[in-house]
């Protein structure tokens, strides 16, 4: 058998400082590319221009290098990628694969079926041609009648039925980004990624990223979908939540050895206590010598800090 090297990544949004949830992503990452002696490229996803905070992004990394984290190459920033998302967005145009739509979102509103977890589906409308009287509002790529499953590393299997959850879905919005799931596929393809590890708010995302990689004949990555992190009110936490922002009042440097060891304890891990006063590259180091797969929870919950 082939001895294919692990390519994992950390691919966050810089949206709103490194949270303890992006921190999470960060150490699971990072502990099960390592672990294999891989490597592991950072990404910042960085395409959804209006709502990307400036100076975040050097933030993010100033925050991952004070804390002990490594990455092989140079960052790739999804902002300056996007002529490689519009040739494989033209590509599927061309194959019938996609196509133009012109409804809003009221007009999917009105005949859509029961919203999915992820939105409406779309009914299909503009599939057979863009009426005339309407104008080309997204780029859509056709969904078929199947069931897309895959075996999570951490979750378990996991299938969706895209006609049924989204219908054919947005790669592209006219006034707008690539749409993230095509710029992930083509990243992850372009760099080599065959190890996803994310937190679990993207496992219903996954089906359609597997789709999208089948469509352009892209290996399919392994996929390990960490729990989520809960605020204290047992909601999701988000990059909005700036009082759990992780430079915020502390002084990473000496911190972080112990934020490292929560996060490692929040996967399930039991790092030794006398290790937090360590630097955090050794806290991290001894994740990557110690970890315990089985133990990760698959359950939600607060973060140990
Ligand atoms: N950018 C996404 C986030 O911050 C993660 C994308 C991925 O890991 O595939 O939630």
């Amino acid at each position: 058998t082939e001895n294919t090297k692990v390519i994992g990544r950390f691919a966050p949004s810089p949206t709103g400082p490194l949270h303890v949830g992006s921190l999470v992503a960060a150490v699971g990452s990072y502990i099960l590319a390592r672990r294999e002696g891989g490597l592991w490229f950072l990404r910042m996803e960085d395409l959804d221009l209006p709502r990307v905070v400036p100076c975040i992004a050097d933030d993010m990394l100033s925050t991952l290098e004070t804390l002990g984290f490594q990455w092989d190459g140079e960052v790739l920033y999804q902002s300056r990628r996007t002529d490689y998302y519009r040739e494989a967005a033209e590509e599927l145009v061309r194959r019938r694969l996609a196509y133009p739509c012109g409804c809003t979102r009221s007009e999917i509103a009105q005949i859509a079926s029961a919203p999915h977890e992820d939105g409406l589906v779309y009914p299909g409308l503009c599939r057979e041609g863009l009426p005339p009287e309407k104008v080309e509002r997204a780029l859509r790529v056709k969904v078929y009648d199947e069931v897309i499953s895959f075996q999570d590393g951490i979750m378990g299997l996991y299938g969706q039925h895209l006609t049924a959850s989204c219908g054919d879905f947005v790669i592209h919005r006219a006034d707008g980004p690539y749409a993230y799931h095509l710029a992930v596929v083509i990243d992850d393809a372009a760099t080599g990624v065959n190890q996803v590890v994310r937190g679990a708010d993207l496992l219903s995302s996954t089906p359609r990223q597997i789709y999208l990689q089948r469509l352009f004949n892209y290996p399919t990555p392994s996929y390990w979908h960490l729990p989520l992190v809960t605020g204290p009110d047992g909601a999701k936490l988000s990059k909005r939540d700036h009082a759990v922002s992780l430079a915020h009042g502390r002084d990473l440097a000496r911190e972080g050895g112990h934020l490292l060891a929560c996060a490692l304890r929040f996967l399930g891990q039991s790092p030794p206590a006398a290790l937090e006063k360590a630097p955090p590259a050794e806290v991290l180091e001894w994740g990557v010598s110690h970890l315990d797969l089985a133990s990760i929870p698959r359950k939600p919950g607060p973060f140990p800090l």
